[in-house]
């Protein structure tokens, strides 16, 4: 596996360090001995060095000099250590993976891993990385450790991972809720996983009970601890297994079954006006299954879509022959 870099982020990642530095704030990865005027020292050495390559003329030429120069103090202070040392606990990850590029994340929303296989079934790994995190070491590490399980378990053939969610019957609304709940239950294996070989999970076993109890509070208390206990000391986990939890039909139909102020499978929107399904002409049902084929009586739908519905319907009725 080769180790990539976005020029980017390697910039920041140093410049933010030398910065912090200067400004005698703790800005060196910890285990880095360089402290007080060694490492003033140094951030000086590496400003000069910078500075002298604008005189580089040709423009190919110079951003490769920046990139090395950028690299070498990248490494110089301990930035790559937490990477290198967390990637060799994934041998699978090393083994199977052709590129880990890590780039920069803007936000807490773009971060993370993700794996990218291309035609020739060559394997890319993506790391997206807040700059802020590359100032806390430990902390670091443990985020990396969940993010390359992740990857651990896309590479793992026995995890069986399918980049797409195959939910068959499930409307917009549903695949969404499975989609969140997919993450959820991955989540928690991780974090139960790396729990029990000793290492600080992201978030510990009771946010994770309290969140798994949320994503399944159509379920009766009793069945929600058993299933979240045998997420959390599950050490096989499988992409299957986790698709017949979050696409459970009945508990998706719970989790939607018209209750005031809930949302309507069709539209989206929440309603207290519910219509009554129950005595809906076959007509309406039937171009209501054609556009939502998963849709069914017991999850109801809002006034409004039934009388768009029955607008649709008498329209139709009034042009046929
Ligand atoms: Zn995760
Ligand atoms: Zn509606």
């Amino acid at each position: 596996m080769q180790l990539f870099y976005d020029e980017g982020f390697i910039e920041s990642a140093v410049l933010l360090c030398a910065s912090r530095g200067e400004t005698g704030r703790p800005a060196f990865a910890p285990g880095q001995a360089a402290a007080g005027r060694v490492q003033r020292l140094q951030i000086s050495r590496f400003r000069r060095e910078r500075e002298k390559l604008y005189r580089i003329l040709d423009p190919d030429e110079r951003n490769a000099a920046f990139f090395k120069l950028h690299l070498d103090w990248f490494r110089e202070w301990g930035l790559e250590q937490p990477l290198t040392d967390t990637l060799n606990e994934f041998p699978l990850v090393r083994e199977l993976l052709g590129v880990l590029a890590v780039r920069r994340s803007t936000g807490k929303d773009d971060e993370g891993a993700e794996l990218y296989v291309n035609e020739a079934n060559r394997r890319t790994g993506v790391l997206a990385l807040r700059l802020e995190r590359l100032m806390q070491d430990a902390a670091l590490r443990d985020y990396l450790r969940h993010e390359f399980t992740h990857l651990h378990d896309m590479l793992d053939p026995a995890f069986g991972y399918a980049p797409r969610l195959d939910l068959p019957g499930l409307n917009a609304a549903q695949q969404r809720l499975a989609r969140e709940r997919y993450r959820l239950v991955w989540d928690i294996t991780i974090d139960g996983r790396l729990a029990a070989a000793g290492h600080a999970p992201l978030e510990t076993r009771e946010q994770h009970a309290a969140a798994f109890a949320r994503g399944y509070s159509c379920w009766p208390e009793p069945k929600q601890v058993e299933a979240f206990n045998l997420l959390w000391h599950c050490r096989t986990p499988r992409h299957a297994d986790f698709l017949a939890l979050i696409a459970d039909p009945r508990g998706l139909r719970d989790a939607r079954r018209p209750a005031p102020g809930g949302s309507c499978p069709l539209c989206d929107f929440s309603t207290f006006h519910w219509a009554d399904a129950n005595v809906l002409p076959p007509e309406i049902i039937g171009r209501i299954r054609a556009e939502f084929p998963g849709w069914s009586r017991e999850q109801g739908l809002c006034g409004r879509c039934l009388e768009t519905y029955q607008a649709l319907a008498a329209a139709g009725g009034a042009a046929a022959p």
